[in-house]
């Protein structure tokens, strides 16, 4: 197994992936009776120890309920979580700590958006604009707010190569154009999408904008500032974390301005029998306990991440990428869906006629993890007009025996279907 990266990658000195593999525990694993090959990383990464033991650790040691008590351990637990907001503010380099809401996850932090946003900002003929290729928590959200409110969702379509088409997604901006909700990485394509540019255009034309960065956090550094996005979501088990929580940036004026959409304990100021008040940012948009081992966890998956040089990872990732997609291109019958140049290391494809599960379930008797189906994109794969596609997505942690292995498996697979 490869000790390091490449020599021929820029910054190849810069981790050890036989180090790094050390940190997660299931990678270990034996699956099928074959060493784990986890190339499933879009759905969600492995934990490394560090995750694990801060979680533990609050649970062993300072287990109380946060910002209500004046008890030392409800005083520790508080200053675990506000510590880890201030961690992933630095994170995405936002202005300040209000901006960061924790909710339990990319899907919830767009509901939280399409509720309280559409509540504040929109009436009815208003217009959104999002994309074929956004993921179902970036469609269903405003598809329910287009049917409750009278909205016009308007779609923009993708180039051949998986890029957003910016021309289409220009042409459909109007005057009454109020949201725009796009992906700033695809969970399908891998397409890195030129997330100033998009905002650039919906800013000239009036409207806000929110960034799905689901995808985008663990590969690419990510600067709510520089990228002047109004809001951006995410979530922490895509990031090394754990699942159950994610975040909601957003700029703090709009934010200010948004009703609460869930009520309840922590998010009001005064409650009485005529009128509730609400709490200041950031608690106004976090009612209830919220999941503090998790937010916890959350906070040591950043500092986890920060630790490393994150161009040689990025580095890295490319060179498996272009590995996987050369082994891929060996084969005749094969499809493979999204080769815009920026992209990521999420690798979809279909082999001939074979059906994405059964390549699936073949991969998995030799112990590869990989993901089959429609990923949460159906209008994608109406687009491409296929019921499903098999997705390979790699992670700094994956070797190139690892792709040497998934090789021998595409191998296996085209003997059984000649
Ligand atoms: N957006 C994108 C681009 C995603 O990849 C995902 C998860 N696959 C989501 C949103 C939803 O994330 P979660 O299920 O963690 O809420």
């Amino acid at each position: 197994m490869m000790t390091t990266a490449p020599s021929n990658i820029v910054g190849f000195d810069k981790f050890s992936v036989e180090d790094v593999r050390q940190d997660f525990p299931c990678l270990d694993r034996i699956v099928n009776s074959n060493p784990l090959v986890y190339f499933d990383n879009a759905a969600t990464k492995q934990k490394p120890r560090a995750v694990l033991d801060a979680m533990q650790m609050f649970y062993e040691n300072h287990c109380a309920n946060v910002h209500r008590s004046a008890h030392t351990l409800s005083n520790e637990a508080t200053a675990m979580l506000e510590a880890a907001r201030e961690k992933v503010r630095d994170f995405i380099n936002a202005d300040k700590q209000s901006e960061i809401i924790f909710t339990r996850g990319t899907t919830e932090s767009i509901n939280l958006v399409a509720n309280s946003f559409g509540q504040g900002f929109l009436k009815p003929g208003d217009e959104i604009i999002i994309s074929v290729m956004e993921h179902h928590s970036n469609f269903v959200p405003w598809q329910m707010l287009r049917d409750r409110m009278g909205l016009n969702l308007k779609m923009a379509t993708i180039a051949p190569d998986g890029n957003l088409d910016l021309d289409h997604y220009e042409s459909l901006f109007t005057e009454k154009t109020r949201l725009v909700a796009l992906a700033h990485v695809s969970n399908s394509l891998g397409t890195v999408n030129d997330a100033k540019k998009l905002v650039q255009i919906a800013h000239q034309n009036g409207a806000k904008i929110l960034l799905d960065g689901c995808q985008a956090v663990a590969h690419l550094p990510v600067d709510v500032k520089d990228l002047e996005c109004d809001f951006y979501v995410f979530s922490a088990h895509k990031m090394f974390g754990p699942t159950g929580v994610g975040v909601l940036y957003g700029k703090e004026d709009l934010l200010d301005q948004m009703p609460p959409w869930q009520g309840g304990g922590e998010m009001i100021d005064q409650v009485t029998l005529e009128k509730t008040t609400y709490a200041d940012l950031p608690h106004k948009f976090e009612a209830g306990t919220p999941p503090i081992a998790e937010i916890i966890g959350l906070g040591a998956a950043v500092e986890y991440l920060s630790q490393f040089d994150r161009v040689a990872l990025h580095e890295y990732e490319t060179y498996l990428r272009d590995m996987l997609i050369e082994r891929l291109s060996n084969h005749p019958e094969m499809a493979i869906y999204g080769t815009a140049n920026n992209k990521v290391s999420i690798i979809s494809f279909n082999m001939g006629d074979i059906h994405s599960s059964d390549f699936a379930s073949i991969v998995d008797k030799e112990g590869i993890a990989v993901r089959a189906g429609h990923h949460c994109n159906q209008p994608l794969m109406q687009h491409f007009n296929i019921p499903g596609m098999v997705r390979a997505s790699l992670c700094f942690y994956n070797t190139e025996a690892e792709i040497d292995r998934f090789g021998q498996s595409l191998e296996t697979v085209a003997r059984l279907f000649s």
